[in-house]
């Protein structure tokens, strides 16, 4: 399988959490967390359409002025999701500016934000156009773990304890699809935006027997079915799961969420603050240690793990911390086969 996804830690992992999520041939990403985002470049910015933020600590707040300031004046909605507190963090934002001359651009930026309650979800939108001063009253929702619904992925969040609620996320693609290049070619199609309509017939899962709006060069330009085109040019195989937890106290109750949050994740990004050596440290400034991040990442079964948040009392000297968590893996893997 090819991946459509491919995440990435914007940081090295002893620096502000962030990670950024390119989908394969759209001009689209997603990013988990926002921290400092000098990292990454204007362009792969201007592709975020949906950022999600665990809290409001300042390492993983900081890149919201580097997203405000490149997509001024530009024609976009972002959408941004965080938990309690998290519309007025924004509003605070904002209101450190003056904005009297953003009125007549051509092209109005807006953000879009969900603050993810106990009880409900709280949706304001801030448009440029009115110096971002909210629109109207904000909006109340039920609960809905689903943050982003769509044909081909979701996005879902549970509420970890921190020193305040930290949400966790998973991006789940439903399942993929990949072309065979080999047989587009057999049957003189070449690329093109009816791909893209192609897999979402197929995500929405569209009668297989109607006919695909594409003509088939081979076939003296005949059209057919939907279900034979997909049997003729596509794989379906698994989609990916990527999971991302940070800043949380290693309790009963936390540990039960992030498994299930985490379960056969393709890639989970767990942070790991201390060595387990210094876990009352952990403890007391509610963190996890390397061991704990393994332990889980065990626990759930993921294929493959990525450690960030790395304290800076360790200097660049974290490898010790790597395997730490690679043994907590290993012997949970083990623990799990015997049983
Ligand atoms: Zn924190
Ligand atoms: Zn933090």
């Amino acid at each position: 399988m090819r991946p459509v996804l491919h995440p990435r830690l914007v940081n090295p992992p002893e620096a502000d959490p962030a990670v950024y999520i390119p989908f394969n041939f759209q001009n689209r990403s997603l990013l988990f967390d926002l921290g400092n985002l000098e990292a990454l470049s204007s362009r792969e910015i201007l592709k975020i359409s949906h950022i999600f933020v665990s809290h409001m600590h300042m390492d993983h707040f900081y890149g919201f002025d580097r997203v405000l300031r490149l997509c001024l004046g530009r024609n976009k909605r972002i959408h941004l999701f965080g938990p309690e507190n998290f519309l007025s963090c924004i509003e605070g934002k904002l209101s450190g500016y003056s904005w009297d001359l953003v009125g007549h651009y051509s092209h109005p930026f807006t953000i879009v934000a969900t603050e993810i309650q106990k009880d409900c979800q709280v949706y304001q939108e801030y448009p440029c156009s009115t110096g971002f001063q909210p629109v109207g009253a904000p909006r109340i929702k039920p609960v809905d773990t689903k943050l982003l619904a769509e044909p081909s992925m979701e996005v879902i969040y549970t509420c970890l304890d921190h020193s305040n609620v930290c949400l966790a996320y998973a991006l789940a693609e439903r399942f993929h699809i990949n072309i065979i290049g080999d047989e587009l070619v057999a049957l003189g199609l070449s690329t093109g935006p009816w791909l893209m309509e192609f897999k979402n017939a197929l995500y929405r899962q569209a009668d297989p027997e109607q006919e695909f709006e594409i003509a088939i060069p081979a076939l003296n330009g005949q059209k057919i079915a939907l279900g034979a085109l997909a049997h003729r040019i596509a794989r379906i195989t698994s989609g990916q799961k990527i999971v991302y937890i940070t800043d949380a106290v290693y309790s009963e109750s936390n540990i039960k969420k992030m498994v299930k949050l985490a379960e056969s994740a393709d890639h989970l990004f767990i942070e790991a603050a201390f060595s387990e050596a210094e876990r009352s440290l952990a403890d007391g400034k509610k963190h996890l240690t390397a061991w704990q991040a393994g332990t889980i990442a065990g626990m759930a079964r993921v294929r493959n793990f990525t450690l960030f948040h790395f304290s800076p009392r360790y200097g660049g000297n974290t490898r010790f911390l790597e395997s730490e968590a690679q043994s907590a893996y290993e012997n949970q893997m083990g623990m799990d086969r015997k049983t």
